[in-house]
């Protein structure tokens, strides 16, 4: 059998026209223009790649872009202050603070304060905790992207046996929510887990997020299940040239699974499509308008 490839890169763009359109009819219907401000504090090069793309994409929405570099050396209540301001800009509906931050900033206190309204990260504890007890929230936009592909290729999620592959906040986490929302049967394994090939076996559903190059082999993946990759690593490639993979090792893996998300082009693109598309639902949730589908 052979995968079919779920093509992240195809669905991000739909995503974005329909943000689009929502954007144009916000921006005709009701004069407000939704704006998202992205914050970088230093010069990690991966980092300024997503904030470059990140505000690209925002301006062909048709959104306002508002970007803030600050240098690495940055005093944390400097960044607090901006953070202060944007909150405070009516001009601005989402907040996204780049990670990771220098080592001398703490993660915890700056996204804390950021207003949760504005939080298209989903970071914030207020918007987890909202998540963790089914309320509307401002979701983390790389689950929601495995989400809104795992909703479009298998329809109805209920039942399903899912396992999730890394317990971070930002993915593994909240993707475990979002999975028990839809009413799956949900495994969140770890680096403490005792025999994960035997764990991801069962799995109707695999998300792999954790950070190793091609970690989870073909013989773990059951026959027909779902597989989406969440891991972008750079290994060494032909000659001195690097490329990207992802955690799960694809080949072998897209020989048995149903269907499978490509690194890249799978999980990456619908991560920027889903900060859009949030920006989009804080605006209307901010100005009581009604929200995107
Ligand atoms: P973290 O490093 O924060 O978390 C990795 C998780 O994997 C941890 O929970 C860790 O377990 C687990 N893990 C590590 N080694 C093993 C192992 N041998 N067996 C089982 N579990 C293991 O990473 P992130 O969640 O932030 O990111 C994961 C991957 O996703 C990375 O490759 C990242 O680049 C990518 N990513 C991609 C995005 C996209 O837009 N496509 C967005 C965000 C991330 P433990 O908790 O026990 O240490």
């Amino acid at each position: 059998m052979t995968a079919t490839i779920i093509d992240g890169k195809a669905f991000a763009g739909r995503i974005r026209a329909q943000v689009a359109q929502h954007v144009a009819r916000i921006k005709s219907d009701h004069g407000v223009t939704p704006g998202l401000a992205v914050v970088l504090v230093g010069e990690d090069p991966a980092s300024q790649v997503y904030v470059r793309s990140k505000g690209k994409q925002t301006g062909e929405a048709g959104m306002a872009s508002f970007e803030h570099r600050l240098d690495a050396g940055t005093a944390q209540e400097d960044l607090l202050a901006l953070v202060a301001q944007l909150n405070a800009d009516p001009a601005v509906h989402g907040i996204l603070v780049q990670l990771p931050l220098p080592d001398h900033i703490e993660t915890d206190a700056v996204l804390a304060a950021i207003d949760p309204a504005k939080d298209v990260d989903g970071f914030h504890v207020s918007n987890v905790g909202l998540l963790a007890t089914g309320q509307k929230a401002m979701v983390p936009c790389t689950p929601l992207g495995c989400l809104m592909m795992l909703r479009d290729h298998l329809g109805d999620l209920s039942g399903r046996e899912a396992v999730v592959i890394g317990r971070s906040n930002i993915v593994g986490k909240p993707m475990a929510q979002l999975l028990l929302g839809d009413s799956c049967t949900v495994t969140v394994a770890h680096s403490r887990t005792r025999d994960l090939p035997e764990v991801v076996r069962r799995a109707e559903i695999v998300v792999a997020a954790v950070g190793r190059p091609e970690m989870v082999k073909g013989d773990w993946i059951a026959p027909g299940a779902t597989v989406i990759d969440v891991g972008i690593n750079r290994v060494a490639g032909e000659g001195d040239k690097t490329r990207l993979v992802g955690d799960v090792e694809f080949t072998a893996a897209a020989q048995v699974a149903g269907a499978i998300t490509p690194v890249p082009g799978g999980v990456g693109p619908m991560t920027i499509a889903c900060l859009l598309a949030n920006t989009v639902t804080a605006c209307c949730r901010i100005h009581g308008l009604p929200e995107p589908e």
